[in-house]
């Protein structure tokens, strides 16, 4: 009988929580599978100048559709991939198999940046800008159109070695982007000591834009501090015009969204991606 917050304080072995347990040993190792089996595909969501609505780059998100369970989502089956080495298969996958739709779309004329996340343990532990080089290298692309998501938090363990990958990355072309920007240990340390390029400012700021002055006044200062550093910024999570509004006034001019896209499929994203540079 396990009660919740504020019960009794007595908690007996809940079976659920073996339940948990063997359920996250089983999605590891379907996982583990998936991944050896080509079971894992990427979606595509575009980033989009606030001003113009016009794309200006693009996040790869790994997808998950197990054959029995259906769609599992990245918040489920990413924390499962980071407690063991999984994460960092999982990683170098999405970078290759990003790279190699990134260099099909430049060879059909189609251009745009792409964004890739990266977690803790591959900037840690990997070979990140061995990695990376390698991959530009077979794919033939520029340095220049690979963007990596990094968050903060993993920027907290190893800092000088955290800068000392980031600054190998962003000395090679590549774009360096801030993931969540304002929830984790964020620190001004950070964007000062760090080479990057760009920072997202996390959705629960821009849901709270519309109702909450405070949120506004700190966005407002992050905008500023984005400036005065000449870094990029963007918003994540963008779902309405309001929002959209409060944002340009709080001087962030860039937003990712499904105000504008939900994230598509390589082939809905192309069409996208068409449309979009036949208006210009
Ligand atoms: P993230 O990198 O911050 O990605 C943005 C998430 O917000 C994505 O969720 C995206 O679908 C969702 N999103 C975008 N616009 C909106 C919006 O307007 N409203 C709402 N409600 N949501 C929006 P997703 O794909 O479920 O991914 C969740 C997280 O999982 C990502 O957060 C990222 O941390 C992680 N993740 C996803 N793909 C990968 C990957 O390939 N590698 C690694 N290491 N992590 C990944
Ligand atoms: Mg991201
Ligand atoms: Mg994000
Ligand atoms: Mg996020």
């Amino acid at each position: 009988l396990a009660k919740g917050n504020g019960g009794s304080g007595y908690k007996f072995f809940d079976e659920s929580e073996s339940h948990l347990f063997y359920s996250k040993l089983d999605l590891e190792n379907e996982l583990r599978k998936a991944l050896s089996q080509g079971g894992l595909h990427l979606e595509f969501q575009p980033q989009n100048s606030l001003v113009s609505g016009d794309i200006v780059g693009t996040e790869a998100l790994v997808r998950w559709y197990h054959p029995v369970k259906g769609r599992i989502p990245p918040v489920e089956f990413i924390p499962v991939a980071e407690e063991s080495s999984l994460i960092l298969d999982l990683d170098r996958y999405v970078l290759e198999r990003g790279c190699r739709q990134l260099a099909q779309w430049h060879r059909e004329g189609l251009d745009t940046r792409l964004a890739i996340n990266i977690s803790s343990a591959q900037l840690e532990k990997g070979d990140l800008l061995g990695l990376v080089r390698d991959c530009l290298g077979r794919h033939t692309i520029k340095a220049g159109r690979l963007e990596l998501e990094i968050t903060e938090n993993s920027l907290i363990r190893n800092p000088a070695e955290a800068a000392a990958t980031l600054q190998g990355l962003q000395e090679l072309g590549v774009n360096i982007a801030i993931d969540d920007f304002g929830t984790g240990y964020s620190s001004f340390a950070l964007l000062k000591d760090l080479p990057i390029n760009k920072i997202k400012l996390d959705k629960t700021f821009i849901d709270a834009i519309e109702t909450d002055a405070k949120d506004r006044k700190i966005i407002n200062t992050i905008g500023e501090l984005a400036r005065s550093l000449q870094l990029q910024l963007i918003a994540e999570g963008v779902e309405t015009e309001t929002q959209v509004m409060r944002l340009l006034e709080c001087g962030c001019y860039q937003g990712q969204g499904f105000l504008f896209s939900r994230p598509l499929a390589a082939a809905d994203y192309r069409r996208l991606l068409m449309e979009s540079q036949l208006i210009i």
